[in-house]
């Protein structure tokens, strides 16, 4: 099973993404772990990542496709793997593909997963963000208050900070770029029939079931 995740920031990916790959034993990989651990193993190509990201410079889309190929021949997907975070723009998943294609060793297909979310949500669920100042347990003023109210329930510290990058500006920009740059990717992994789309508004446990009923469906299909 090769799962992908898409949606855009505040869909809860990283939440499924995390349930899954306990649920299904397969492990999830993230851009970020990847680029983290090449630079630690001081790789040929680890200390170009560390040069282009000390000058500020995005990694590019090369790098990051070598990157994700070796990751995905590792031993450890061999029963399949989740990707959140990437691809991120058409041409990655274009380079991307006959990737996917050529991992015909791990058994099941691909599916991409999309978490269908409105915009006035997405604002909603990040602008209610919060953390404690002492311990930095996340709540939100709507979904995840503190048992009560002022007080933190892990470290009963009575500070809360909200993050500067939480207002409705940076959110909206946030939307915006990946209204830009990834959305167009729900079309084209929707016209390879790799795509299934689930409402991300539920309880996360809800969530979840309707995915692995939508991979059980597709399934069964594929061996019909
Ligand atoms: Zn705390």
């Amino acid at each position: 099973m090769k799962l992908i995740f898409l949606g855009a920031p505040g869909a809860g990916k990283g939440t499924q993404a995390q349930i899954l790959s306990e649920a299904l034993c397969i492990p999830r990989l993230s851009t970020g772990d990847i680029l983290r651990k090449e630079i630690a193993d001081s790789t040929n190509l680890g200390l170009k990542i560390q040069k282009i990201m000390d000058s500020g410079d995005l990694v590019s889309d090369d790098i990051m496709i070598q990157l994700v190929e070796k990751r995905v021949s590792q031993s450890d997907t061999k029963n399949g793997f989740i990707i959140d975070g990437f691809p991120r723009t058409l041409p990655q998943a274009e380079a991307l593909q006959p990737i996917l294609e050529g991992l015909t060793h791990i058994d099941g297909e691909t599916y991409v997963i999309n978490l269908s979310v409105r915009e006035s949500e997405l604002i909603k669920r990040f602008t209610g963000r919060f953390s404690c100042a002492n311990c930095g347990a996340l709540y939100h003023k709507e979904y995840k208050k503190p048992e009560v109210q002022g007080v933190c329930d892990k470290c009963s510290a009575t500070d809360f900070i909200i993050r500067n990058d939480d207002n409705d500006e940076s959110v909206k920009l946030r939307l915006k770029i990946y209204a830009e740059k990834t959305a167009p990717l729900i079309d084209y992994y929707n016209s390879k029939g790799m795509l299934i789309s689930v409402m991300g508004e539920q309880e996360i446990h809800e969530i979840t079931v309707d995915i692995m009923s939508a991979i059980k469906f597709h399934g069964d299909r594929v061996v019909m």
